[in-house]
């Protein structure tokens, strides 16, 4: 027989053992832990990490001598213990050491059930899960000494050989079967999904079974001491009287409450002090280990052993509120509970979320554009979605893409789908602005327009009234109902985002169109409004028709009639604005999209029009038609139309100064910022501040009150960027607007761009989406250009970045460096900002 070399680089786990978590993993190092803390923790021996890799290698070891220090006739217990905890790893394996001879002792001490029981368990998962023999020979069957021989003679049938009798062999077996597990391609896979380096190693360790079984209370258990959901103190999980660890993940009706329960009998009634004892360690594990720990326990004839710990998994609000109470409790500082925080986790708790608990019924996926999740009746048009609202039925608005005389049914709607789009796709920053749920992008499902019916590849068919759930965290679209959770803005959360604010030095705004964004900008507690797109404020009814006139109108005059009606809508939008935002700084972003945005798409639609002006359909379909253009995003949009039609601007200024002067007048005080959008060239910002200091001063005369206002350019066009120095000359303050900048940068259309950005993005043209994470590499470069050169004429320019990037923290860590005053991004995202921030400074 060959001789087999002896492990020799085991460890016991004792206080002061040399154990190291890259050396043995968490998993040891925890339990050293425990036991520094006096807990009992049955006896462990870790292998480190290097030895698991030579077995996977082809390494027979001889294992004698781990199983030495176990005394004689040891049953043993092999877990994972890779470096880091969310990596997984191989499951557990139980009672290793089990053989004819131990069953026989086992019968006399535990009676025959019990060890037929224990003996047939062990024999089924060896054969399945070690030899990795057909599942379906060893069905489990009821335990009994005949499933036990039936057992014993198929693996023999199997393997041409006897069940392994040798305690060695068993181990050797196990650890070599774990080694080769973790090097496997679809272990690799998945835990490089939860970011595990491609070198992850894994550690075993080898502990000495704990049995629940035996006379007096004996059984196993998990105990926590918080509520995994909500973070709120509660002892939650469960015991099983007479039973091994592996039992208690089942669901077993003869399961024990951990505390007194109206339910039924509790551990804490049939054993105070065990129970006591418990929650000792928990409020040791707590304190010293600085974390709220999962337990994993045996009692053995009224002896409690602990034999594993884990971080008590949790949701996010949970991890929220777990951190805050642990810096309110002294045990970690206030850095630390936000570093503890995931940034992006934040989002979740803003809105309903499908409970991770319940099943889901997937039918379609596509972008995540708007987090949260949303269950209503499936409506196609936006005319019924407003009707499903005033009859109080929730809906999601099912479109192809979203285009603006869509808001209405998007403010209707609890939730937007849409079959096309990308991250900046009009559905996905309206959703996102709203703090509607938003799913973009599901080219998986297809859109008969006509037959008003919803396809799923697999072939489901949903029809108007269906009732669907889409979850913009994900982007998954599941049919039917879900259970959820509720928002969690508590005042963990609160707490949480005070202490960021403390250390954080960068400002973070928020992208506010409409009083009612405003105010959750201030409810999220953002610095102000770094982008008001006023074109937003016209697409309420009233408002859409006052526009339209002005469109259609043929002289200045005409133009300067329908703005007059627009004009107090706009200074009440403003005076709105500034009192919700209270002195806070506001930046209003003067007209940008082209025109035709403004006109019906449908002859329907025309002809109401028609009506409303009381001009021929004739005529209105050929204006229409004239203002078509055939690249509107490169055509009159922004300040050309400023320039060319610039009653617009004017008005807008008006607007602006003569609410700055009624807010004074009722005690407030606002120094507004005005910014010019799409600006290519320094000539167009001489311009438009010219009218706009004539009518600044007009309207001082006029109310004979006097203010102050700053007014500051846009970067959307690469040219801005690149003379930047020449327009600081006219601007107090640049703003990247990097949704157009990156469309422009990269000529990629910001709506069309959805139909091959997962090619893109597979194929590793592109390593993101651009409109999702600011390209540092081009895009990026151009706002160090424009940055630098725009300081050079200016040393106090301010600087920000407004686009739909501006919540990401990636690209807040890039604004930070170049030394941007500001970053401005959606209401909802504030809070996910507020931290990132804090997390950079840190
Ligand atoms: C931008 O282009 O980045 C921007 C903020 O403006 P909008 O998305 O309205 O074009
Ligand atoms: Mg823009």
């Amino acid at each position: 027989m060959q001789k087999l070399e002896p492990i020799t680089d085991f460890v016991e786990i004792t206080p002061s053992a040399e154990i190291a978590a890259t050396a043995h993993g968490w998993r040891a190092k925890c339990l050293q832990r425990l036991l520094r803390l006096d807990m009992p923790v049955p006896r462990t021996v870790a292998l480190p990490a290097t030895t698991i890799q030579a077995i996977a290698a082809g390494r027979s070891l001889d294992c004698k001598g781990v199983l030495e220090c176990f005394g004689e006739n040891p049953l043993v217990s092999v877990r994972p213990s890779p470096q880091n905890p969310e990596w997984g790893g191989p499951s557990t394996v139980l009672n290793i050491g089990m053989n004819a001879a131990r069953h026989a002792v086992l019968v006399k001490t535990h009676g025959q059930a019990a060890a037929d029981a224990l003996y047939l368990r062990f024999v089924q998962g060896y054969a399945v899960h070690v030899a990795r023999l057909d599942p379906d020979m060893f069905e489990i069957a009821e335990p009994s000494a005949q499933a036990l021989r039936d057992a014993l003679r198929a693996y023999r049938d199997e393997m041409d050989e006897p069940f392994p009798e040798d305690p060695a062999r068993q181990l050797a077996e196990v650890l070599r079967s774990m080694s080769r597990a973790w090097a496997g391609t679809s272990a690799r896979l998945l835990r490089q999904s939860k970011g595990a380096p491609e070198e992850a190693a894994l550690g075993l360790v080898v502990q000495e079974m704990a049995q629940g079984l035996g006379q007096g209370i004996s059984g196993s258990g998990v105990i926590q001491f918080i509520d995994p959901v909500t973070g709120l103190e509660q002892v939650t999980g469960r015991f099983l009287g007479q039973a091994q660890s592996s039992d208690i993940a089942e669901k077993r009706e003869d399961a024990l409450y951990l505390t007194r329960d109206p339910r039924g009998p509790s551990l804490e009634e049939l054993a105070p002090e065990l129970f006591a004892s418990l929650a000792r360690q928990g409020a040791a594990c707590r304190a010293k280990l600085r974390e709220e720990m999962q337990l994993e326990f045996t009692i053995n004839d009224s002896h409690l052993a602990v034999i594993d710990a884990v971080r008590v998994p949790r949701s996010s609000r949970a991890g929220l509120r777990i951190a805050v109470d642990l810096a309110n409790d002294g045990i970690i500082t206030r850095e630390e509970a936000l570093l503890r925080v995931e940034p992006r986790a934040l989002s979740e708790l803003l809105h309903p979320q499908v409970d991770p608990r319940g099943t889901r019924d997937v039918i379609g996926r596509g972008i995540a554009a708007s987090p949260g999740a949303a269950t209503g009746r499936i409506v196609f048009t936006s005319a019924a979605a407003q009707a499903s609202a005033s009859r109080g039925e929730p809906c999601i608005l099912v479109r192809r893409e979203t285009a603006p005389e869509d808001i209405r049914g998007m403010h209707s709607a609890v939730g937007v789908l849409t079959e096309r789009g990308g991250m900046t796709s009009h559905a996905a920053v309206i959703g996102r602005g709203l703090g509607l749920p938003c799913v973009v992008g599901a080219s998986d499902l297809s859109l008969d327009v006509k037959a008003l019916v919803l396809l799923s590849k697999s072939g489901r068919k949903l029809v108007e009234g269906d009732l669907i759930t889409i979850d913009g965290t994900t982007g998954q679209v599941l049919a039917g109902e879900v259970e959820m959770l509720p928002p969690a803005l508590d005042d963990a959360f609160r707490m949480l985002l005070s202490w960021a604010d403390d250390v954080r030095d960068i400002g973070i705004r928020a992208n506010a169109d409409t009083p009612a964004d405003a105010q959750t900008a201030r409810n999220f507690e953002a610095q102000g409004i770094g982008l008001c797109r006023t074109e937003h404020m016209f697409f309420e009814e009233a408002r859409l028709v006052a526009m339209r006139e002005m469109i259609f109108a043929d002289t200045p005059d005409d133009r300067a009639t329908a703005l007059a009606r627009l004009l107090p809508m706009q200074r009440d939008d403003f005076v709105q604005l500034f009192e919700i935002m209270q002195g806070l700084p506001v930046c209003i972003r003067l007209f940008d999209p082209p025109l035709h945005e403004f006109l019906p798409h449908s002859r329907d639609g025309l002809r109401e029009l028609a009506e409303a002006l009381d001009r021929p359909l004739s005529e209105v379909t050929r204006r229409a038609e004239a203002l078509t253009e055939f690249n509107p995003m490169l055509g009159m949009r922004g300040v050309r139309l400023g320039i060319v039609l610039p009653e617009i601007y004017d008005m807008q200024a008006q607007a602006i100064f003569e609410a700055v002067v009624e807010v004074a007048r009722r005690g407030g005080s606002i120094v507004p910022e005005i910014m010019i959008p799409l600006v290519s060239a320094s000539r167009e910002v001489e311009l438009v501040k010219t009218r706009i200091d004539a009518v600044a001063a007009k309207v001082r005369t006029a109310t004979r009150a006097e203010f102050d206002f700053k007014l500051g350019v846009m970067v959307e066009t690469p040219r801005a960027a690149l003379r930047a120095g020449e327009i600081a000359q006219h601007a107090a303050f640049l703003s990247f607007g990097t949704n157009d900048l990156t469309q422009m940068t990269y000529g990629l259309s910001r709506d069309d761009a959805g139909r091959f950005m997962n090619t893109y993005v597979q194929q590793g043209v592109y390593p993101e989406d651009p409109f999702h994470i600011l390209d540092v590499d081009g895009v990026g470069e151009l706002l160090l250009i424009g940055a630098e050169r725009g300081r050079q004429t200016r040393a106090n320019l301010t600087l920000s970045i407004c686009g739909e990037h501006g919540g990401n923290p990636e690209s807040i860590a890039f604004c930070r460096k170049a030394g941007f005053d500001y970053v401005s991004c959606s209401s909802y995202r504030v809070p996910l900002a507020r931290l990132a921030a804090a997390h950079l400074a840190l």
